[in-house]
């Protein structure tokens, strides 16, 4: 066996044929010019262009330094960055998007950062290079998250980001199935920084995050790593019922002075339906926190492994690595 690799750099990949041979490229001079024994573990995740020919070619070219993991389906890009976590070497471990949107020649910033003491770098993107929604989108969700969670990062979306080994053991503990690594990763961090990052839009292709995933992938940032959620429900409810409370005191003295009266019967049917829609809502919130309990009691396996070309060794069974134990 090879001795371990200084920087281990993770990259999720999803239908990226038109960009592997790019990235593959910078990728690797970007990492030769840092100087250091580094490997690269590349997630294909289940994608059905020719990704997966691609990455097992970089793997032939550089078997000891390039490593892959076969989904055999598609889990979502942070269980594919969860696969790769689970079988890091390097000391500092670095994730990277494969459409070249997160330049790598940025790579040594942030190793710079954790070289200065940091344990956890984030990048924030200078520029962002998607579209007028997803920009604004994401001003609005990065406040909300700053406002609920605990988690305080400029980016939440940049997945350009460098661990010390010692955080991706704790992520890989935490075992979560649909989870946020970044977030989990400033959770478990001593001594978190930021670092500005170059951002590039996209090599080729499209987007693999329609607006569902995007909201789901939200849902998840916010009831995994806050409980503010229900308890902004139950003050509401609080609210609510000393509101009505005061409302049939103040009935109750009307009938009194002024006698039986109807009327404001669409008032009441206005403030009926909002309160209904509420409620429907709350029934909503409730659900999220329940499917991710019914998710992790389930103890399903997180992604499955079809196969694993490591770095150093030939291809390995997928029966012993699949799951998550
Ligand atoms: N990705 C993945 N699985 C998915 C979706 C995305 O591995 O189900 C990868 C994708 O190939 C890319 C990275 O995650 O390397 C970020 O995806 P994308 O660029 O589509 O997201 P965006 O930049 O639009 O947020
Ligand atoms: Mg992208």
């Amino acid at each position: 066996m090879m001795t371990r690799p200084y920087l281990s750099v993770v990259v999720p990949v999803y239908n990226e044929e038109a960009n592997l041979e790019a990235l593959f490229l910078r990728l690797t001079t970007a990492l030769e010019q840092i100087g250091k024994p580094y490997e690269m573990v590349f997630t294909n995740d289940g994608s059905r262009d020719s990704s997966g020919m691609l990455l097992e070619q970089f793997h032939r070219q550089r078997p000891d330094q390039v490593s892959v993991i076969d989904f055999n389906g598609n889990f979502g890009q942070h269980m594919a960055i969860m696969a790769a976590f689970e079988r890091v070497r390097g000391d500092v471990v670095v994730t990277l998007d494969a459409d070249l949107q997160n330049p790598p020649e940025e790579i040594p910033k942030l190793l710079a950062a954790i070289e200065a003491g940091h344990d956890v770098v984030g990048g924030y993107r200078k520029d962002r290079r998607d579209t007028l929604f997803r920009r604004f989108a994401s001003r609005l969700i990065n406040s909300l998250r700053a406002r609920i969670t605990h988690i305080r990062m400029r980016d939440q979306g940049c997945m350009l980001r460098a661990y010390r080994r010692g955080i991706v053991e704790n992520i890989n503990a935490s075992n979560e199935t649909s989870t946020f690594i970044p977030a989990l990763a400033y959770s478990f961090a001593a001594n978190p920084t930021e670092v500005e990052v170059e951002h590039r839009a996209r090599a080729a292709g499209k987007s693999k995050y329609r607006l569902y995933d995007l909201v789901r992938l939200n849902f998840d940032l916010m009831t995994g790593f806050s409980m503010v959620p229900l308890q902004m429900f139950t003050m509401f409810g609080i609210l609510i019922s000393i509101m009505s409370a005061l409302f049939v005191v103040y009935l109750f003295i009307r009938r009194i002075v002024i006698g039986p009266e109807v009327q404001g019967v669409f008032t009441l049917f206005a403030i009926l339906y909002f309160l209904v829609g509420v409620g429907i809502m709350g029934l909503g919130i409730i659900g999220e926190y329940v499917g991710r309990i019914y998710q992790e009691v389930r103890r399903r396996p997180r992604f499955v492994i079809r196969r694993i070309l490591s770095s150093g060794s030939g291809p390995e069974l997928a029966q012993e690595a699949s799951g998550s134990d």
